[in-house]
Formats: C-alpha cells, structure tokens, sequence
C-alpha cells in the first residue's frame, strides 16, 4: 500500500516519524508501519470464563519508520521516551532489562528469530498517539508494528493470528504481563467497520459490522489508576475457576443463562463466587446479544446492554471505581448515548460509550467540566469508530 490510504493526520505522522529517523542520524527509512491501540466494547472479565471478547482497533497510532542495517545492532528512537537511543544486538540471545520499552522489541525479535527468521540489525523511530499506560494497550500496538515492520523488511509475511501469538508471548516474557490474547489480536487482526469477536476458548475469530456515519465510540479516559491491595485481578480470575470447579464445568462459559439461578443455589459456592457466576454468565449472554444489535443497527438495545454490564462489574465483579462510576452515570444520563460502560479491567482506566456523533462536542465538554469539579482531575476524551488493524508498506 502507499500513504495514499492513510487519513491526513496518519499521512502528516508518518511524515514526523520519517524526519524524526532522519534527525537521529539513520538516513532513509526503508519501510513504515502503522498499529491502532484498541478498547473492548463489551465481553469484560470473561476471557479466562471461556468467553467471547468483542475489541475494536481505535483511531489511535503507534508509527514506526524503519530500516535494515549491514550488521546485527538495533538502534531505537521514540518520541515517546525521548533523549536515549536504545541499542541491542539482534544476534544476542535478548533477555529484558528492567522496565525498558525496547524489551517489547527485544520480545519481538526473539519470537520472530524462534519462527526461523532470520532477523537483522535495524535502526527504527517511532511516535506514538496511542496514550501510554491508558489502558488502550499501547504495548500490544508497539509490539505488532515492529512484528510487521521487521516482516516487511525481510520481504515476509506471517499470518495475522500466528503473528498475534507471537507478540503476545513477547508480553508475557520480555513485559512479565500474564495477559490473554486480545489485545493483540485486536490490533493486528481488526479490520475497519468492524469489532473482532474473539472467541477465547480456541481463538477462532470474526468480524461483527459497526458501521455507521451517525454514531462512534467515545472513550473517556478517567487518568486514573488504583492499585487493589488484595491483587484484585487474581482473587476474582481464581473464584471463577473455583466456582466452575464446584459447578462440574470447564468454564463458566457451558453454564446456560436460562438455569443461572439453579448453578448460584449450589450449597458449596461462597458468596463472592456466585457474584463473579453472576457477572461472568451474564456478560458472556450480552456480549453475543451486543454483536446482534450493533449488526442490526439497534443501538436502543445495544446501549442497554453497555449499561447493564456496567451495572453488573460494578454491583457483581466489583471492579469498578468512583471515578469510571461518575462517568458512566453521567454519561448514561446524556441525549445521544445509547450507553455507557467502564472498559478494561477496572480500578480506573477509560470508559466507553455509543453516541451519536453529532452529540459528541457537547458531551465531551459536559464530562469534561463535570468530572474535574468532581474529582479534580481532567479526563481525556477522544471519538473513534473501528478502524482496520496493523500494517506495513516499503517507502
Ligand atoms: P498500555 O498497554 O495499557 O498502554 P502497558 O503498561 O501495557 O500499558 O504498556 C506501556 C509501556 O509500553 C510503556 O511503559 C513503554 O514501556 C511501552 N511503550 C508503549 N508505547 C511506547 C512508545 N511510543 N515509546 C516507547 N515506549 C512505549
Ligand atoms: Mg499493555
């Protein structure tokens, strides 16, 4: 593909990211490459319950020029953490140092290496507007970039899901991040207008129609961040593999909706379990009830669905906070949203909500007044629609 393509602010930060490897002193770039960050629509807390997760790429970009060199050394540039170039010989046997961002690269480039590529010394610069450490996985984008980026180099090309596997081990053992495989998939698999219905259980994969010039997504990062003292994320992921246990299933996944009463009488499950049954039997329910009314145009009933799963990770899962809790209410409240949900894992983190686009300016400025009064802090708020996923192209 050419810069053609791209959206005029995509074409004027490739431009940037182009005269940014040039001012470090590394020439021409040879090849770029674009990565969206991502947000979950609807499916939140139910990929470790055999659930369905429904991302969408957002109109948020990491950019990437690069260029092989003659020898094995990587040198790096980022926008991002300006000031140091960071270098790794690609030969090396990469182990991470730190919480450095080139072990994202280094992760990469060991997965590419054990696929049988034969991986070269490069010099690549990168900017980035895929907020850091928001929740929107600026990391899944920074490691899919340089996944096809490095591809593109050599003249190669992987499969999108394998290339996803790829990178998310490069997050498990070069970030030390457990994490499952949507964010990854999200960004490299997304194609624009649509949401990626990841199914958890085996990675199957489709891709569910929203498209509409009438209504966006609006997420409402709240810059927020609570650390939960009890490992939040690991007491609920534990109590719903316990629960499943004591209920004789897999996953929470093979309960059926119909007979969720009959599952929460069981004698054996403690309080806490049957709330996390509850929330994770549910969500699963209306995440496949939300690709059916986004693909209808029902955005009614697709908005109650946004509401009713926040309902359900705030009353049930309990992974909510004030802060996202103040904006999903207000926002529930507005003229032209459908509805309004946290997003992510929770404890802070960003919101999203289904608008009508023509409400949007006033929205953001509603919330954006509101919110800082409450809690004096100044969201950041941002439309997107899905957009398509990673790509590559030779300069
Ligand atoms: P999230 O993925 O939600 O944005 P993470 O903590 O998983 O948050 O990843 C953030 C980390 O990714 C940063 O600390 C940094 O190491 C790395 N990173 C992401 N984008 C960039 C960038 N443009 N330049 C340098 N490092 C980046
Ligand atoms: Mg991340």
């Amino acid at each position: 593909m050419s810069t053609e393509t791209l959206s005029p602010e995509h074409q004027a930060t490739i431009e940037e990211v182009g005269n940014l490897f040039a001012e470090s002193g590394f020439g021409t770039p040879e090849v770029f490459a674009v990565a969206p960050g991502r947000v979950n629509v609807i499916g939140e807390h139910i990929d470790y319950n055999g659930g369905l997760v429904l991302p969408a790429a957002i109109d948020r970009w990491v950019h990437v020029a690069i260029r092989r060199r003659d020898d094995a050394l990587v040198r790096l540039v980022s926008a991002q953490a300006p000031g140091k170039v960071e270098e790794f010989l690609a030969s090396d046997d990469l182990a991470p140092q730190g919480n450095n961002w080139s072990n994202y690269i280094k992760g990469v480039v060991t997965g590419l290496k054990k696929a049988g590529f034969e991986v070269p010394g490069f010099e690549a610069a990168v900017i980035s507007t895929v907020p850091v450490g928001g929740g929107l996985s600026s990391s899944a984008a920074l490691e899919a970039v340089f996944g096809k980026a490095i591809l593109t180099l050599l003249g190669e090309e992987m499969d999108g899901l394998d290339l996803a596997k790829l990178c998310q081990k490069a997050e498990h053992d070069f970030a030390g991040v457990p994490c499952g495989l949507m964010d990854q998939a999200a960004v490299i698999l997304c194609e624009e207008g649509k949401l990626l219905m990841l199914d958890c259980v085996d990675d199957s994969f489709q891709h569910a129609p929203f498209e509409d010039p009438d209504w966006g997504l609006l997420i409402i990062n709240s810059c927020v961040s609570h650390e939960l003292s009890d490992g939040g994320y690991a007491v609920r992921r534990d109590g719903c593999h316990a629960a499943a246990k004591i209920l004789g299933v897999e996953t929470l996944r093979e309960i059926d909706p119909a007979k969720l009463d009959e599952a929460l009488a069981h004698p054996d499950l403690t309080e806490d379990m049957k709330r996390y049954v509850r929330h994770a039997v549910t969500e699963i329910a209306r995440t496949l009830e939300t690709v059916e009314a986004l693909g209808q145009r029902d955005y009614a009933l697709a908005g109650e669905l946004l509401n009713a799963s926040h309902a359900s990770l705030r009353d049930d899962y309990r992974v909510s906070c004030p802060e996202l809790d103040f904006i999903a209410k207000l926002a529930q409240a507005q003229e032209g949203v459908a509805g309004c949900r946290m997003t992510g894992g929770g404890f802070g983190g960003s919101a999203i909500a289904l608008v009508r686009r023509d409400c949007v300016a006033s929205l953001t400025a509603l919330i954006e007044s509101r919110y800082e009064a409450e809690f004096g802090i100044e969201p950041k708020i941002f439309e997107t629609r899905p957009m398509g996923g990673t790509r590559a192209w030779k300069a």
